[in-house]
């Protein structure tokens, strides 16, 4: 089957840029890995997305973009794709899924995000789902009433020690440096709520505990002194990893392994297009990456009259 277009990723830029597509008449196939909403599935609250003067929970926003989604003939594809053949001299590029089945697409519309990456620290991978987590709504419940941390100082660290400050006795919110990275107004609330604790200038060394996170271990940067923060569990905020593994080598992308694309979301290949998080850029929020879609999804429908011509 060779479709005109192929987005993968069911996020807040593959949805609009599916919506888009199809909306033009083009034949088009969604892969998606997991359920439709992408990261902010694991968003409490959305409180910057236009038209939600309240905020609105990452879940709900999921569904009301499902709900977009489904009145239009969109081919619903769900699995991963495993690796992609570049389209060339004419011919369509071709998608291998991970469960063996192929597809070829005249147009990719790359949209599959990234994911919290890990910190890399003795303790973090042995203890991950036994205390440690990336999701502070997925599994912030399991610590209601105890201590947990939050290691990350970017908008992810603050919003979600907000959020776990709502359910848990005390957040110890660790982070490298005294300067926070993300937003003012989540520093500021961060800063007055009663039962987050700041430790900065502090490296996490290990993640301590037996069966189950028991404790965090740290040293401060500058008078080296160790310490060691009791805690049953451990949320880790310190970056995004873009799921770009699939694309072929010679899509250009630069040193984290984001995808780099001109303004018009177009790669280096011509036919391959991305949108959204796993892009190479500074703004990464749901409006970006809904812009994202809606200019990738133009600019391969640009392509693809060429293609038809
Ligand atoms: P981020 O902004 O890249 O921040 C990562 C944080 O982790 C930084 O504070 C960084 O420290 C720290 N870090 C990185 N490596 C570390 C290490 N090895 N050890 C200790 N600390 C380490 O990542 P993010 O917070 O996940 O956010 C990703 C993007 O999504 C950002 O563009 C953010 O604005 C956006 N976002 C927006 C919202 C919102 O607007 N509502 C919510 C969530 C995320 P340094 O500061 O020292 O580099």
């Amino acid at each position: 089957m060779v479709y005109d277009a192929a987005v993968i990723g069911a996020g807040p830029a593959g949805i609009t840029a599916a919506l888009y597509l199809v909306r033009s008449g083009v034949s088009t196939v969604l892969v998606e890995n997991g359920a439709t909403g992408g990261q902010i599935l694991s968003t409490a609250e959305i409180e910057n997305y236009p038209g939600f003067p309240k905020g609105v929970k990452g879940w709900e926003l999921a569904d009301l973009f499902e709900a977009h989604l489904a009145g239009y003939p969109v081919t619903r594809k769900r699995g991963s794709v495993a690796s992609m053949d570049a389209p060339a001299s004419g011919k369509p590029a071709v998608l291998h899924l991970e469960d063996g089945e192929e597809m070829g697409a005249k147009a990719v519309l790359a949209c599959s995000g990234a994911s919290h990456r890990k910190l890399g620290v003795p303790g973090e991978l042995e203890l991950a789902g036994r205390g440690v987590s990336y999701c502070a709504v997925c599994d912030g419940n399991f610590y209601r009433g105890r201590d947990v941390a939050v290691v990350g100082g970017g908008n992810s660290a603050l919003e979600e020690s907000l959020y776990l400050a709502r359910i848990v006795r005390k957040v110890y919110l660790i982070h490298r440096r005294e300067a926070f990275r993300g937003d003012k107004i989540y520093e500021d609330k961060v800063r007055a709520s009663a039962n987050i604790e700041l430790v900065t200038s502090c490296i996490v060394d290990a993640v301590a505990g037996q069966t189950a996170v028991e404790a965090v271990d740290v040293h401060h940067l500058t008078t080296g002194e160790k310490r060691r923060i009791p805690v049953d569990g451990v949320f880790m905020y310190v970056g995004m990893a873009p799921a770009s593994g699939w694309l072929p080598s010679s899509v250009m992308r630069d040193a984290g392994g984001f995808v780099k694309t001109d303004a018009e979301m177009c790669t280096n290949i011509p036919g391959i297009f991305a949108a959204g998080d796993i892009r190479a850029k500074h703004c990464r929020q749901v409006s970006s990456a809904v812009g994202d879609g809606a200019t990738a999804a133009t600019a391969a429908l640009s392509y693809l009259e060429q293609w038809h011509a």
